[in-house]
């Protein structure tokens, strides 16, 4: 079972800020990958620099797609199931996951108004509470009640850098590269 996102639609430049912190989101807190359209360049490399530098280069995949009905299609007709997170949606709080345990999901997450065929390709219209608010909180709380907690935890490989948690100041353990003989 993985999870995936998919960040549908994206106003440039006014949704740079956003769109990164969706996809840093999706990373830290236990995605496989993201899946987004029209972005900026600026913004892989922010994700991919994140990646070199705190692990999980070959654990998070970032792909820009331009045909996001076709990766819904296929992804239902590979017995995986798509989750849009809207404030029209049944609330999160009244509603279990545990029937589609072991299916891959897709997240569909909006920037503005999302198309309405997605209210009904959806297997899941889920809302996160049913009041307006972010797809960035929508996509950590449907991931925190998704995981109980468990990807707070969740350590990446292959990261130069890696946090000593502390109390009080900032440590932070850098990995040496290997001088090339
Ligand atoms: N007015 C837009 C619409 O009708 O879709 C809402 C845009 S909102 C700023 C961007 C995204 O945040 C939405 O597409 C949805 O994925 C997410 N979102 C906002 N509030 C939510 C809620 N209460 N529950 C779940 N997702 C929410």
């Amino acid at each position: 079972m993985s999870i995936a996102v998919l960040r549908l639609g994206h106003r440039l430049v006014r949704d740079d800020r956003t769109t990164t912190h969706v996809a840093l989101v999706s990373r830290a807190f236990g995605c496989k990958k993201i899946f987004m359209t029209e972005v900026d360049d600026s913004i892989l490399q922010t994700v991919r620099k994140v990646c070199v530098d705190w692990g999980g280069s070959n654990e998070f995949e970032i792909e820009i797609i331009h045909d996001w009905k076709s990766l819904i299609y296929s992804w239902k007709k590979e017995n995986g199931i798509i989750v849009h997170l809207t404030m029209y949606g049944i609330n999160i709080e009244n509603l279990s996951l545990d029937s589609r345990e072991g299916k891959n999901i897709l997240i569909v997450i909006g920037a503005s108004k999302v198309p309405k065929e997605v209210y009904s390709l959806a297997d899941l219209n889920i809302a996160v509470g049913n009041q307006p608010h972010s797809e960035i909180a929508a996509l950590a709380i449907f991931l925190d009640r998704f995981y109980n907690g468990k990807e707070l935890v969740y350590s990446f490989e292959n990261a130069k850098m890696k946090i000593i948690p502390s109390l009080h100041g900032k440590r932070v353990r850098i990995r040496k590269l290997k001088k090339l003989s």
